[in-house]
């Protein structure tokens, strides 16, 4: 018996950090919507009581390192599961790129589980366990438009932004998330409007969606990057509505609405950049 998940990439449209906390965790608040840029998971029910992942990515391991063998390890542990599964990962979306790309395939796999262990966990229920997998993972559960508070698992769901395009590029050195907090001085950060942001989300207003963008990380990631602060330069040279970072970086996207336009953007960063995808802006629960 077969089961299949597709495990889209998610953007932040604004990234916080509001303080650091006792625990040592920062205390953050972004607003986060997803992109028609996906992996592709298919589960396979065993009898062995055993689970394996099968990535075919020399960057992404297959053990219990991956984050997709730890939800299902969950999951399998939490409801004392008796069967195992094989899980096959496409991988499409770019590793350590900040666009979530391990945390969706987790949060996947928790969805696609649930299903062929025949668990009837709700997703909010799905979307609890996945915050102990890693601080995406909620997120990455319902994969819509949502702001993330706390360590990123308290999440509220706004609808999704108007349709555009998103032309996503990724510089060739990837980025330690870890470390990008670690390097982050909070003195002296101009914070994004995120409530505006918001505001502009229930109103679909998508001028002002692309003037609210904004990504604290930037500041870390963006001096140790000169080839994504070239791809926002020539991005925003190339007419985008909107730049940013997304995550911890590297990735750079960019938001426009008419196709011909973000086609030329395209090209223009084909040059120098071998990491381009020109994507729809998903936005809502559209994981078929
Ligand atoms: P985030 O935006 O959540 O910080 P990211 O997009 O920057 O994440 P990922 O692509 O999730 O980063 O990968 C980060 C690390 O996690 C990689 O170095 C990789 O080895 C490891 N990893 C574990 N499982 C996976 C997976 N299923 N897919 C990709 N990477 C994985």
């Amino acid at each position: 018996m077969h089961v299949s998940e597709k495990a889209p990439a998610k953007i932040n449209l604004t990234l916080d950090v509001l303080y650091k906390r006792q625990d040592n965790y920062h205390e953050i608040e972004m607003v986060m919507t997803t992109v028609d840029l996906a992996d592709r998971l298919e589960f396979t029910l065993t009898n062995d009581n055993k689970i394996r992942v099968d990535s075919e990515n020399r960057f992404v391991p297959n053990d219990e390192r991956n984050l997709a063998f730890r939800a299902a390890k969950l999951l399998k542990d939490r409801f004392h599961v008796q069967h195992g599964a094989r899980i096959k990962i496409e991988k499409h979306i770019p590793v350590a790129a900040g666009l979530a790309g391990g945390s969706s395939d987790a949060a996947a796999t928790l969805r696609g589980l649930n299903r062929l262990w025949n668990l009837n966990l709700s997703l909010e229920e799905l979307a609890n366990l996945g915050s102990e997998i890693g601080s995406d993972v909620s997120f990455c559960v319902y994969s819509s438009t949502a702001v993330a508070r706390g360590r990123g698992e308290k999440i509220e769901k706004l609808p999704a932004p108007p349709s555009c395009w998103v032309v996503l590029a990724k510089p060739q050195q990837g980025v330690s998330t870890q470390s990008v907090y670690e390097s982050l001085s909070l003195d002296n950060i101009v914070h994004p409007d995120t409530n505006g942001m918001i505001e502009a989300l229930h109103s679909g207003d998508y001028w002002g969606i692309c003037k609210r963008v904004k990504n604290v990380l930037e500041a870390v990631t963006l001096p140790k990057q000169p080839e994504a602060n070239q791809i926002k330069e020539q991005m925003i040279h190339s007419g985008a509505d909107a730049v940013l970072m997304s995550g911890s970086g590297p990735t750079i996207f960019g938001l426009v609405q008419q196709e011909t336009r973000a086609i030329r953007i395209y090209n223009s960063l084909r040059g120098f950049c071998e990491d381009v995808y020109v994507v729809r802006m998903l936005g809502t629960e559209s994981l078929d």
